[in-house]
């Protein structure tokens, strides 16, 4: 089987792992944690796909960021694995996708979550949108997985995309117009912004960042996580230099001032949320 390297286009990627075999689509898995209690509703089964192509300069999982590489499996081993979890689930929980970044393998999600709703579980996506483009077919899969996507935690890095660029590798207008789509679409969204002295706790950006959030509909949640060091232990041993030596997490009375400009408080869907039927 080919690997793939992160150099190659979205598309170009997708169209090979989509053509592997005529078997059932596999994807590459980094690790699945069996009870989640922080990505998103209730209690979660957590699949963490292999893959990003952005390099934020706080990622604490830089060992998911090359394409191509990890378990492989399908949607029906890892839905027979996650169903066993379901009596801890309660109303709100199900199933998660995170990564890396989960839409790096689209194809394969889209069966994933398709498969997981047949079998009534709940989806819940975690993205940071980079991969998203209107360019077909990428877009059509985009759309057919929003209707089989309960909720999507949508981590927004930064508002300002030079500000973006610096932080990550890439621009966010693509990101930006994910979230239009979202909101216009009526896809329940919980929007995530980590918060990281010297690089996004601004007031004037948080500012802009709560403003932004103000005009978009279905948000059932704004969180503020506060940047931690867990990671710097994953650079060393991958040989990479850390980006953020020497940076501390924010103050607690920082991150109440962001949780402030963000108007975090205003967003209280999430407590009666339910998945769709
Ligand atoms: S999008 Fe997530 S996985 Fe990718 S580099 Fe950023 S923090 Fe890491």
């Amino acid at each position: 089987m080919k690997l793939y390297d992160s150099t190659e286009s979205p598309l170009n990627v997708l169209d090979a792992v989509g053509a592997i075999d005529d078997g059932p689509i596999k994807g590459y898995v980094h690790s699945v944690e069996s009870f989640g209690s922080v990505d998103g509703p209730g209690i979660r089964f957590v699949v963490f796909l292999q893959g990003c192509r952005m390099r934020c300069q706080y990622c604490h999982n830089p060992d998911t960021w090359n394409i191509g590489v990890g378990d492989e499996m399908t949607a029906d081993q890892i839905l027979d694995d996650a169903i066993r979890y379901k009596a801890f689930w309660g109303e709100q929980g199900g199933m998660t996708c995170s990564g890396g970044e989960s839409l790096v393998q689209l194809d394969f999600l889209l069966d994933l979550f398709t498969k997981a709703k047949g079998r009534g579980i709940s989806t819940c996506l975690d993205t940071s949108g980079q991969p998203f483009t209107r360019d077909e077919p990428w877009f059509s899969k985009f759309e057919q997985l929003m209707k089989v996507t309960d909720v999507s935690l949508v981590d927004i890095k930064h508002i300002n995309s030079a500000e973006h660029k610096k932080l990550t590798g890439f621009g966010n207008e693509n990101i930006l117009d994910m979230i239009q789509y979202m909101s216009a679409n009526n896809c329940d969204m919980w929007i995530r912004h980590v918060l990281v002295p010297q690089r996004t706790d601004d007031d004037h950006y948080l500012a802009e960042l709560g403003e932004y959030i103000k005009t978009l509909n279905n948000v059932q949640k704004v969180e503020v996580l506060p940047y931690h060091t867990l990671g710097v232990k994953k650079y060393h041993e991958l040989g990479i230099t850390y980006p953020l030596e020497g940076i501390e997490p924010p103050t607690a009375a920082r991150v109440k001032n962001a949780e402030n400009l963000l108007h975090t408080s205003d967003y209280n869907d999430w407590k009666t949320w339910r998945p769709r039927p």
